[in-house]
């Protein structure tokens, strides 16, 4: 199936289950984040990745229950390894780092901290807490990171209940050109 029909089905038949612990579904979270990079004008490339920065919580009916067991499901992972079939390192790699945001975030500013969700300080402390001086100042050095950044603040908003944004098949066109235009995976990974 081709990616835009995947994603518009997988939305279709997981979207509605809760997003951990926030009043809000997937579906919801996903369309809100996109459509706050939008209101941005973000790059078509970090409004995908706003849409799909949590499919990994979509796939293989992950465990909505996962934090409050003490376990990181690594979500943003299994995300990417599903979508780097499809798109390139600019879609995927702010989504792959967008748990590393959040860690650094909480490194460099303290009222990030407290404006996270329950939730989101709960999952905090199972993903590694906030980064250490020397961990924040790598994470700077990558390419990805400002984008990553970026996105995880539209993430941390995108909790609204009941706001009206566009729906999945908004992104639709946008999907097809990615995917069309991403190189094939074998190219972006040359054996060593
Ligand atoms: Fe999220």
């Amino acid at each position: 199936m081709p990616l835009a029909d995947e994603v518009i089905d997988l939305f279709a038949r997981k979207g509605t289950s809760a997003y951990h612990g926030e009043a809000v579904s997937q579906e919801e979270h996903a369309l809100q984040a996109a459509a706050l990079a939008e209101s941005e004008g973000a790059p078509d490339s970090l409004v995908l990745a706003a849409l799909l920065h949590d499919v990994g919580h979509l796939l293989d009916g992950q465990d909505e229950d996962l934090a409050d067991r003490g376990v990181d499901g690594r979500h943003e992972e299994a995300g990417c390894a599903w979508l780097s079939r499809h798109l390139g390192l600019d879609i995927i790699e702010p989504i792959r780092l967008h748990v590393a945001a959040k860690r650094y975030l909480c490194a460099i500013d303290p009222s990030y901290r407290d404006g996270l969700s329950p939730a989101s300080r709960l999952s905090l402390s199972l993903q590694g807490g906030p980064m250490t001086p020397s961990e924040a100042a790598a994470f700077e050095q990558n390419l990805h990171s400002a984008a990553a950044v970026r996105l995880r603040r539209w993430d941390d908003a995108a909790k609204v209940p009941g706001l009206i944004v566009p729906g999945p098949s908004h992104y639709r066109a946008r999907l097809e050109a990615a995917a069309a235009s991403a190189p094939a995976p074998d190219d972006r990974n040359p054996p060593a």
